[in-house]
Order: C-alpha cells, then structure tokens, then sequence
C-alpha cells in the first residue's frame, strides 16, 4: 500500500509549482480565466476561518468568524449591476455556476411544488441537464441556430406540449460555453405568452457564467435584459480572475419560498442549498468588483473584444472561417490537429470547430503565436489530406451566422 510522503510540502514545492502554474496560465486560452486580479489586498484574511451559514440577508446569530454582511453587499452591487430593483434582490456565493443554477432551479421547483418542466437550449452549458436530473426535474432541450442562440419559435412550440397545468422554467443562457451566444430573455418571454404561460406560471433563469457581468455594463441597446429574469448567475473565477472556484447566484426575493417557509433560528428564512459557504469568496468577488470599478471592468471587457476582433482578422486574413459574437471575447475556429490542441489546451472539437477566449490579463502575443502555429498546422494537415483525399477532421457544418463564412467552412 502506498504511504503518504512524509514530512511537510516545502517552500521551494510551493514555489515550483507556482511557477509553473504562472507560467501555464498564460497559454490556457481556450477557457475563460481572467488572470489579472490581484488577490494581495485580501490575502490576510487567509489565516483565519470565514464560514458563512445561513442566509446573508438573515439578521446574523453570535457565531463571528464569517463575512456574511459582505456577502450581502457583493449580492446587492451585482444587484445594481443587473438593474435589479434593490427591494427584490437576494441570493448568495456558491461555488461555481453549477451550484449556482442548481440553487436557483431548486427555487423554482419548490415555488411551482415541483410540477414544472425545465427548458434550455441544446447550446447550454451541460450542467443544466445534470442539475435537472439531480433535481428530478423533467428537462425538454430546445434547439439553437448555427449561431447559438436559442430558437425561440421551437421553445413555444416545445412549451405549448407541456403536460396539463405545468409551470415552465427556462435556463437562458447569457453567453454559451462554445461561442458566447446570447438568448433573447424578451423573445424568450414572447414565446411562453404565445404559448400561454401565466406570469406566475414561469421562472426564466439567466445562467451568465462568463459574460454577465462584462455584458451588463454595456448601454441599454446592447445590455441583455437582466432586469426580466427571476434569477440568475456568474461564475467568479471566469471574468473576474478569482484564484479559486467560486460563484454568486441572485434570487428574486418575491419568488422564493423557503425550504419550509417558518423561519430558522436566525430570525428569517434560510434559502440557501449548502451548509457551509466560503466566507473567503464573497470578500474576494467584491474586492474585484471594487477593485477594478466601473471603469476598469468596461475597460478590460474593451481590450478583450478588441483582441478577439483583431485575432478573427488574423484568421480571416489567412482564409480560416474564425468568427465570433459582435460583443463576445470568443473566437470560434475549426480545431485544428490533434498534435496543435495537446500543445494547446482548447475544448474538444464540437462537430469540428473549438475556440479561444480572450481573456483579462493574457497577452495578445500569446494568441497571435498561437495563430501562427495553427496556420501551420493548418497548412500541415490541408496538403496530407490533399494527398490521401481523406479529411477526417472537417467541420460538417459551421455555426457562424454568415452565409458567407459557412460556405467556406463546409468546403474547407
Ligand atoms: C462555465 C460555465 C458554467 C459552469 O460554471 P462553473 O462555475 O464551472 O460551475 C455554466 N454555464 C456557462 C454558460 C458557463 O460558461
């Protein structure tokens, strides 16, 4: 049997390791971690136990070692953020999107006393069918166009089969994992009126992992529709560059009901799914927030779009079908080699394609020469397939909303 190493992990353990991390940070373009924050201001509260139980927006019992009134705050500012009216906002930290959207349909199963059908897109992030299935919630997938956005005609087609006097939740997304696709939240609300859905009949859910809080600082004409939405939430760790994994989920406070509505010990009722939160994250997320400001979150968001732009640019120049989302830091391109994506880390292929995100705090040199050695690799992979007239890793269809782009992807 194999023993645990003896002694304690030492300094230059740590320092290797941090090193190398540091240094891999840099090149793991294919996933949406901001890595420019800059954790040095909260790190004295490292050595000390945060742990927040219970409702942040409950009246605080003895116990002292948490952050539970921070924890509101984060709430309320992205409250602010989302253009929510500060009387309805609650919600909590969790410990990723996952949890977080898991929170928030556990409220609108326990709302419509479980006799609701989940709807999300076939563009969603995968979580939403595990959360559904943990949660025994029936999940009905609606398609998404080659752009990934949600096809609204399909969900009020979808939604007017549900079974007799079900209550419809729908998990937008704000941002897809693979092209950063935005649903339309008031199409979205258009499609269940056409499919008679009462108000008090629906819970729509806006799962904005990444591209919330960098979307919502944008004017109103551009800004999705957050104020329309039940719920939702963002990821720490994605825009915000938090080091560990970490999430927030807001709650409208008129649609939620306790877990049995007769308040706890604290004096209110406690919505939230986990025992212990991480008192350490809701601190960390709002030190981002305050630390960047307004101005440097619109900033950042700038230069990541200004990167991803000039990237396509560079991919279109050399007759690659890259595209992206007008708004979006995701540049969506054919995967290239095998041998390119071990030196790269990007998401498996879906149907051909992968992307990189530009990221907060990496450096565009590092997406410049990653395109460099894909149009390498590229030119590699073209003149062996020319010569054996055997292409296995085309894209059989290209999700780009440009007719133009498509053609050229398929006949790549
Ligand atoms: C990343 C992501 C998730 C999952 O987030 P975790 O914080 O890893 O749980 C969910 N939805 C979308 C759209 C995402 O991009």
């Amino acid at each position: 049997m194999a023993l645990m190493t003896a002694g304690p992990l030492t300094l230059a353990e740590v320092r290797d390791l941090h090193r190398r991390w540091l240094a891999g940070s840099e090149f793991d373009i294919g996933y949406p971690n901001a890595v420019d924050f800059d954790v040095s201001m909260v790190q004295r509260l490292f050595d000390v136990t945060l742990n927040n139980v219970g409702h942040p927006f409950a009246p605080t019992s003895g116990f002292s070692g948490h952050s539970l009134p921070l924890e509101q705050q984060l709430i309320r500012e992205l409250g602010v953020l989302f253009g929510w009216p500060p009387e309805l906002v609650t919600g909590f930290v969790t410990s990723g999107s996952t949890s977080a959207i898991r929170a928030a349909l556990l409220q609108a199963r326990r709302r419509f006393r479980r006799h609701v059908v989940v709807y999300t897109s076939t563009a969603a992030h995968t979580c939403v069918a595990k959360v559904a299935e943990e949660l025994c919630m029936r999940l009905q997938l609606v398609p998404a166009g080659l752009d990934g956005v949600m096809d609204v005609a399909a969900l009020t087609e979808l939604v007017a089969q549900r079974p007799a006097g079900a209550a419809v939740a729908v998990v937008a997304t704000i941002g897809t994992t693979m092209v950063e696709a935005v649903d339309n939240i008031p199409a979205i609300h258009a499609a269940l009126d056409a499919a008679d859905v009462a108000d008090d009949r629906r819970w729509v859910h806006a799962d904005a992992a990444l591209a919330g809080i960098p979307l919502a600082m944008l004017d109103s004409a551009d800004r999705p529709r957050f104020d329309m939405v039940d719920s939702c939430n963002i990821s720490g760790h994605k825009y915000l560059g938090i080091p560990m994994p970490c999430g927030a989920v807001l709650l409208r406070a008129d649609r939620c009901l306790a877990a049995d509505e007769t308040p706890t010990y604290t004096g209110a009722p406690d919505l939230t799914p986990a025992g212990s939160r991480s008192g350490h994250t809701p601190l960390l997320m709002l030190a981002a927030l305050r630390g960047f400001g307004m101005t440097g979150l619109r900033e950042r968001a700038a230069t990541c779009r200004r990167d991803a732009a000039a990237l396509v640019e560079l991919f279109t120049a050399a007759d690659v079908p890259a595209w992206r989302h007008p708004l979006g830091f995701t540049v969506v391109l054919p995967a290239p080699s095998e041998q390119l994506r071990a030196r790269w880390p990007l998401p498996p292929p879906d149907d051909g394609w992968t992307h990189v995100i530009c990221m907060p705090g990496k450096r565009f040199e590092v997406y410049e020469r990653f395109a460099r050695e894909y149009l390498t690799d590229r030119r590699n992979t073209t003149s062996r397939h020319q010569s054996d007239h055997h292409a296995p890793d085309q894209p059989s269809s290209a999700p780009t909303p440009d007719a133009d782009h498509r053609e050229d992807a398929i006949a790549c």
